[in-house]
């Protein structure tokens, strides 16, 4: 993938740009006004919020919302991810270390392996951990006391989760892409924390081209403002705004050299469908699991693809997007 447009490369600045109270946070509206709703309530009863499982495509804004709901419970967040929680101790470790109240956020918790998983299930539901301790015939299992906390859990792939551990959080929720009007917004939001001047519609059109998707969103601005700024623009204008994006093989839907690949093959190859993801990959050359977990759901959203069951067609919407001609035989 283009790497101005991969959205699992995360930024060393982005925690200049979180926003850090539900006001400040722009979009995924259903999902912010039942957690206003649900932190409100367990502040009242003087509890710990329910476990949280946030679920959707990388860049969307889950590790954000994981420290604001920390901060709109007065508590702490530990950051953590899956994968680097590789055996049991370092789990209880992790726990044991917590205040009451705190927020636990584990990024790619289907990562996670199962011998960990299972010390989960107890940690989530009663709050209590069971530790093995001694070595061989003395060994003994002792019950180690939890104070109440949060699990955040946060995941690109909610499919692949098992079925215990997504039965323990009381809250579940999808993060959308988001719309253009809601990229504009966090668009101009991060032009005033960097005070820089960009008009409108060069606003509009870096919303448009940033694949729904707030990391993109605020890379793209950055490159735009390099260009801006190194040929001396007083603002960002709508015309350089088009000419840095197409300089960085951006096009006018955000898509890149792998979206218009995987578009062509399906279309010049495989007659435009339906064909199987592993097909596909196999004649463009690039990964089956990059182009289902990156590219596909964005053409999803925008229409350009379908998914049927018997694998992917390309739409009269991406035809349209590439100036080829229909063939219908
Ligand atoms: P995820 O955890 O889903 O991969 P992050 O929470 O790390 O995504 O968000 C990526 C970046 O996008 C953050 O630096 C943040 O500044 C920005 N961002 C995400 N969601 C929003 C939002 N709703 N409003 C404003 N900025 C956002």
């Amino acid at each position: 993938m283009n790497e101005v447009l991969d959205p699992e490369i995360v930024e060393d600045d982005e925690s200049s740009l979180r926003p850090s109270d539900f006001d400040e946070y722009i979009g995924q509206t259903n999902l912010k006004e039942n957690l206003k709703v649900f932190v409100g309530a367990a502040k009242l009863r003087d509890e710990s919020l329910d476990h949280v499982l946030l679920y959707g495509p990388p860049g969307l804004g889950k590790t954000t919302m994981s420290m604001i709901i920390a901060h709109e419970m007065g508590t702490h967040i530990k950051i953590t991810t899956g994968p680097s929680i590789e055996k049991t101790g370092d789990l209880v470790a992790i726990l044991t270390a917590l205040e009451p109240g705190d927020v636990l956020f584990i990024d790619e918790i289907h990562r996670l392996n199962k011998v960990v998983e299972e010390i989960l299930y107890p940690a989530m539901e009663d709050f209590c951990i069971d530790v093995v301790i001694g070595k061989e015939a003395s060994t003994r299992s002792v019950r180690i006391d939890l104070p109440p906390f949060t699990l955040v859990g946060a995941t690109t792939r909610a499919g692949d989760l098992s079925a215990p551990l997504r039965d323990r959080f009381g809250i579940v929720s999808k993060l959308e892409y988001y719309s253009e009007e809601e990229l504009t917004q966090i668009i101009d939001r991060t032009s005033r924390v960097y005070n820089i001047v960009m008009d409108d519609d060069a606003k509009g059109e870096l919303a448009r081209r940033s694949r729904g998707t707030p990391r993109i969103a605020n890379r793209l601005f950055r490159r735009v403002r390099d260009f801006s700024q190194f040929y001396g623009d007083a603002t960002i204008t709508r015309d350089r705004t088009i000419e840095a994006l197409e300089r960085l093989k951006v096009d006018n839907l955000g898509l890149d050299d792998v979206d218009h690949k995987y578009l062509l093959g399906i279309i010049h190859r495989f007659k435009g469908g339906p064909v199987g993801l592993e097909a596909i990959a196999a004649s463009i050359g690039e990964e089956p699991q990059t182009l289902e977990d990156v590219n596909e759901p964005y053409l999803l959203q925008i229409g350009l693809i379908k998914r049927t069951p018997r694998g992917r067609i390309a739409t009269a919407e991406a035809y349209r997007h590439l100036n080829i001609e229909q063939d219908y035989e």
